[in-house]
């Protein structure tokens, strides 16, 4: 669609074409309803239409076993950094927390207001560029559950493996590759994620919970934040964030014709790898994450030199490419290239990186 740009942002990121265009047509009128969806009764048939297809696309998509609820819910990835030990740490008061960027750090220290938290491993010496070994991980067997974040978004790593936790239930944080990888759900006991990297606009988090982890709420937790009172109303206590699941189908519509989750995975991949193989042969650029930790979701690199990493930002705008800018806590540049970046785009990119690094 003439004007629109390649644009790498880390979120909230780029929507799949088709996506934007079948809401596009039905703005003003969806499915002959007369309305918008922005304009529903959230208690409408219409709406809960909608919201049905879209919890069974997903459901489908990502593999939900029996014995699980997916939850749409409001306040953020950031939300469940609350929510998780709220509900959870009811248990044995303790929980484990592998720190391996921002958002886990964060996650972390507000766990601390409501037990006694354990650090389990940490990729703080190294400033974040590696993900801890199975070996390394201090696990807690009184540990209420054992959380970490599988996509490092600032710091460009990511998880290759699921922890072992033995009988302790993982929570894990896929707010930036959720729908990229093939997940086996059972694994875990609460998988979260805030939509605007992989799945819709800013305002909803999708949590795929076990059910039997919630009820056991610490008795001061605010009756929004408490997963029993969302799974027994399905998610409409209160009015649900009905554009951004309405949103959320479309775009599964559109990842079901990609081959779904396992053909997705596929094309990321290939993506990141033609990305990381231009900066790792390239005299300017390197990329600081050691190779088995590398994200295929956000790849980082830089010069090395702050002065040409802006030159590079700058002339990347004017070649037709938006925020690759590097996050403040990191510098350099980072390219987030989530499921709805279309392959032309990263080939186009490692033609323009490969191009100044010969012109400079
Ligand atoms: C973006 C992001 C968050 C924060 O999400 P909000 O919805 O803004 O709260 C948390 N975790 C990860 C991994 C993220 O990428």
């Amino acid at each position: 669609m003439a004007g629109r740009v390649y644009n790498f942002s880390a979120g909230p990121s780029m929507l799949p074409l088709s996506a934007l265009e079948r809401a596009g047509a039905e703005i003003t009128n969806f499915q002959g309803s007369g309305m918008s969806v922005m304009e529903m009764s959230h208690r409408s048939k219409v709406f809960q239409q909608i919201f049905d297809d879209t919890q069974a696309k997903f459901r489908r998509l990502m593999n939900v076993p029996e014995g699980y609820k997916v939850l749409f819910l409001q306040t953020g990835a950031s939300g469940q950094f609350s929510m998780v030990p709220l509900n959870l740490i009811g248990k044995t008061g303790k929980a484990d927390y592998a720190v391996t960027g921002n958002f886990s750090n964060i996650a972390y220290k507000e766990a601390k207001k409501y037990g006694e938290i354990h650090l389990a491993a940490s990729s703080e010496d190294k400033n974040h560029t590696y993900i801890p070994a199975q070996d390394q991980l201090k696990l807690d067997p009184e540990a209420s559950y054992f959380y970490y974040c599988a996509n490092n978004t600032i710091y460009g790593t990511e998880w290759s493996y699921v922890p072992d936790t033995g009988d302790v239930p993982i929570v894990c944080d896929m707010s930036s590759d959720i729908l990229s990888r093939q997940v086996d759900v059972s694994k875990y006991g609460i998988i979260f994620a805030g939509a605007q990297k992989n799945m819709a606009p800013a305002g909803l988090t999708v949590v795929i919970i076990k059910e039997n982890l919630a009820g056991h709420e610490l008795p001061f937790t605010p009756l929004m934040m408490n997963y029993k009172t969302m799974i027994d109303k399905d998610s409409m206590y209160n009015t649900p964030p009905c554009w951004c699941i309405y949103m959320l189908g479309l775009v599964l519509d559109w990842l079901d014709e990609q081959g779904g989750v396992p053909g997705m995975e596929k094309i990321k991949h290939a993506k990141a790898q033609m990305l990381y193989d231009v900066i790792d042969a390239s005299r300017l650029f390197t990329c600081a994450v050691e190779k088995g930790s590398r994200s295929d979701m956000n790849v980082t690199f830089r010069t090395g030199d702050e002065e040409l990493d802006a030159k590079f930002v700058k002339e990347s705008v004017a070649a037709g490419f938006t925020n690759l800018k590097g996050h403040r806590a990191v510098g350099g540049m980072r390219a987030s290239i989530y499921n709805a970046m279309p392959t032309e785009g990263v080939e186009k990119l490692c033609d323009f990186i490969r191009k100044f690094d010969k012109e400079n």
